[in-house]
């Protein structure tokens, strides 16, 4: 662990826009860097600079295919699934991009109450969630205290289903992760002691000059330094999962993926392990923010794959996580070359699972499909639906985490552990055509599983589900 490197400014602009500066590789040198990539060990960012300047198509392919390869072999077919719950669209910033900026007069704000997210939490519970992200815009009404509440209040949500046979199953959120603005390490000592999963945040861009036209001065966001080095107190306050992210859009995307590897490669040298995950949100259309309306540096949907196949290939055991701004049809692609984790059935307007009222959402979704339906198509496409929460709550975070990992030791507990998860959302939530279609995947998924001696334990624990058996996992 390299204690003087942690909190220093790790981006260096110049050196970052000087890499791009680089002929395309010809195919010799590409096919080096994708052989290398095979090896699962990551590549470096001279690496992942050349792979950026790529613009043939045969080579594109070529990078999208081994991005295939590595998401196979490490993450298998599995898909883990999650919800935001917005907890209040009040802002104290003014990011450019945002609905939620506080100039913007045009959408209706709301902070939600106790009970309010309890509602949220119970709507989703319905729908079979049991991942959530607690979202919210910066405001001294929903500080750190108030956090503590909503988490508090989230976890303890009971929603209890009556099954047929008159029994009972509890039903319960398993994971919180939270995305919330940038604070001090006591304050995420104290998230971590209401056990919270992943804290995410994103630097929006890592180009520091770019970041002060997009963050007004005098908002708490305008700070480019304590943003970059928040995950460093998320680590002093003991949170270990840390999700970073670039919103994709506001600068040149190349240069946001290279400050996402130094990023990485931080964490790693001070802490001894990457980020748990990577977001790409990509900007999206938003009411009264000029530029989400007229993007500064839109991202093609050709580009926006590449770039999920080189993060995938770079960071091989890091999460990435794509969320509802896209739309089905790119999201159906991107889980065979990267993503690792979706939300489903998600609203970005406070109140908006359980109350018909309407308040301001931050952006345009691009995927308004309810929860079935998304699970229908990743069944169509081979991906198992995952609720898992069993790495958090068995302790394996962090570096703990990797260091399975890394030896492919995890991939023992991903498989069963998705299956029952799924399991249990078959038999709880899905209607009869969807469920016929799941327990025909499960029993094909139990079949190719190359771990033979787990099987007899597999199927086990999936009778014990079947039977009224909850929250097992390996
Ligand atoms: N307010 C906190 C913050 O900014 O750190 C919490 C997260 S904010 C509610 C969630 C994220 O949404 C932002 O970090 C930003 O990247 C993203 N976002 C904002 N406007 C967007 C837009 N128009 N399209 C897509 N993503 C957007
Ligand atoms: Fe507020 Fe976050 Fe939106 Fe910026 S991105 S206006 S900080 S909610």
């Amino acid at each position: 662990m390299n204690l003087q490197d942690r909190n220093k400014v790790f981006i260096d602009r110049d050196k970052l826009y000087g890499l791009l500066d680089r002929q395309a590789p010809s195919d010799n040198e590409l096919n080096e860097i994708l052989n290398k990539a095979l090896k699962l060990h990551g590549l470096n960012i001279e690496d992942v600079a050349t792979l950026l300047c790529v613009n043939d198509s045969c080579q594109i392919e070529k990078i999208m295919h081994t991005a295939h390869l590595v998401k196979e072999e490490i993450y298998g077919k599995r898909l883990v699934l999650f919800a935001p719950i917005y907890t209040g669209n009040v802002c104290m910033n003014n990011c450019t991009y945002c609905s939620f900026r506080k100039d913007n007069h045009l959408i209706k704000r709301k902070i939600l109450t106790m009970d309010e997210i309890e509602q949220e939490t119970r709507a989703l519970l319905r729908q079979g969630h049991k991942r959530v992200l607690l979202i919210c815009g910066e405001n001294n009404k929903n500080g750190t205290d108030y956090m503590c509440q909503a988490i508090r209040t989230t976890y303890a949500v009971r929603e209890n289903l009556i099954k047929p046979n008159g029994s009972v199953i509890e039903n319960y959120i398993r994971r919180i992760n939270v995305e919330l603005a940038p604070m001090e390490a006591h304050d995420f000592a104290r998230l971590h002691e209401e056990k919270i999963g992943t804290y995410v945040c994103f630097q929006e861009t890592y180009d520091p000059i770019e970041y002060k036209r997009f963050h007004p001065a005098g908002t708490p966001k305008a700070d480019y330094e304590y943003r970059l080095t928040v995950m460093d107190r998320a680590q002093e306050g003991g949170i270990n999962d840390v999700g970073i992210g670039a919103l994709f859009g506001l600068t040149d995307y190349r240069f946001e993926v290279l400050g996402i590897m130094e990023h990485a490669k931080h964490l790693e040298d001070c802490y001894g392990c990457g980020p748990h995950t990577v977001s790409v949100p990509r900007l999206e259309p938003a009411v009264g923010a000029p530029d989400a309306q007229n993007v500064p540096h839109p991202v093609s949907d050709e580009d926006f794959k590449k770039l999920v196949a080189i993060i995938r290939i770079a960071l091989p055991y890091t999460g990435m996580i794509l969320s509802t701004r896209e739309n089905s049809d790119m999201r159906n692609t991107l889980i065979n070359y990267g993503i690792s984790q979706i939300s489903a059935g998600s609203k970005t307007n406070p109140g908006a699972y359980s109350e018909e009222e309407s308040t301001g959402s931050q952006f345009e979704l691009g995927d308004h499909r309810e929860m079935e339906e998304v699970i229908n198509s990743f069944i169509d496409e081979g991906y198992v639906p995952s609720f898992c929460t069993g790495c958090y709550r068995k302790g394996r975070v962090g570096e703990d985490f990797m260091d399975l990992a890394k030896p492919g030791l995890i991939k023992q507990y991903c498989l069963p552990n998705a299956l029952f998860t799924f399991k249990e959302y078959l038999e709880d939530f899905a209607h009869e055509d969807t469920k016929a279609k799941g327990m025909a995947m499960i029993k094909q998924m139990i079949e190719q599983y190359d771990q033979k001696q787990l099987v007899p334990k597999i199927k086990e624990n999936l009778d014990n589900i079947e039977k009224g058996g909850r929250d097992v996992y390996f």
